[in-house]
């Protein structure tokens, strides 16, 4: 399996990260050694001295595609979930500056936790889907994917130009504005609608 991971879709994070608002969805990837499931802890790696959490929607991937129209990516994505793109936003700022490919900042072991995921059809309105973290017991994200510049159906249109889209496959469709660091010790609970999908600790 694979995670793609959108960049830059929602025009407040990118906003605060001085990213032009991107005219089509900007993506990369990440592979399995990232994910982190079961709440198990998170490990701040040696490398990095400034890694920052990234509250995300993610899309399960049900079905086999290429090349899907936005009309029928919806039968592509059977569970809405969350996660969270865990950033070296230090080595991040290296390679954005050397226009190098951000592989070491985002796709490190233990980058991608998930929570568990909630069956699609438990929500009536996919373009207006709430979230939060909060940490050490105090909201620092809020997103919503009304807010999100690409669209769910969309995203997985254009992801699947590029790239056969395989059952169990995640898609992290970007995160809102509120980006910031984690330190040893702190407590991250992500809410989806109220209900909590993520609760870890950082290490
Ligand atoms: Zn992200």
């Amino acid at each position: 399996m694979k995670i793609i991971c959108i960049g830059r879709n929602y025009a407040e994070h990118a906003k605060e990260l001085n990213n032009p608002v991107p005219k089509e969805p900007v993506f990369f990837l990440k592979p399995d050694s990232a994910l982190l499931r079961n709440n198990f802890p998170f490990f701040i790696p040696d490398f990095s001295q400034e890694i920052h959490y990234e509250t995300e929607l993610v899309l399960r991937i049900c079905k086999l595609g290429k090349a899907i129209l936005p009309k029928f990516a919806h039968t592509y994505y059977d569970a809405i979930g969350l996660g969270i793109d865990f950033t070296a936003r230090d080595l991040q700022q290296k390679c954005k500056e050397k226009g190098l490919p951000w592989e070491i900042a985002k796709a490190f072991d233990g980058s991608a936790p998930i929570g568990n995921f909630i069956d699609k059809s438990e929500f009536p309105d996919h373009s207006n889907i709430k979230f939060h973290l909060d940490i050490n017991g105090e909201t620092v994200q809020q997103g919503n994917s009304f807010d999100m510049i690409f669209s769910f159906d969309l995203l997985i249109a254009h992801v699947s130009r590029y790239i056969t889209l395989k059952t169990g496959d995640y898609i992290f469709t970007g995160t809102p504005a509120g980006v910031g660091p984690v330190k040893i010790n702190d407590r991250l609970e992500a809410f989806l609608e109220g209900k909590k999908l993520l609760d870890f600790r950082v290490k």
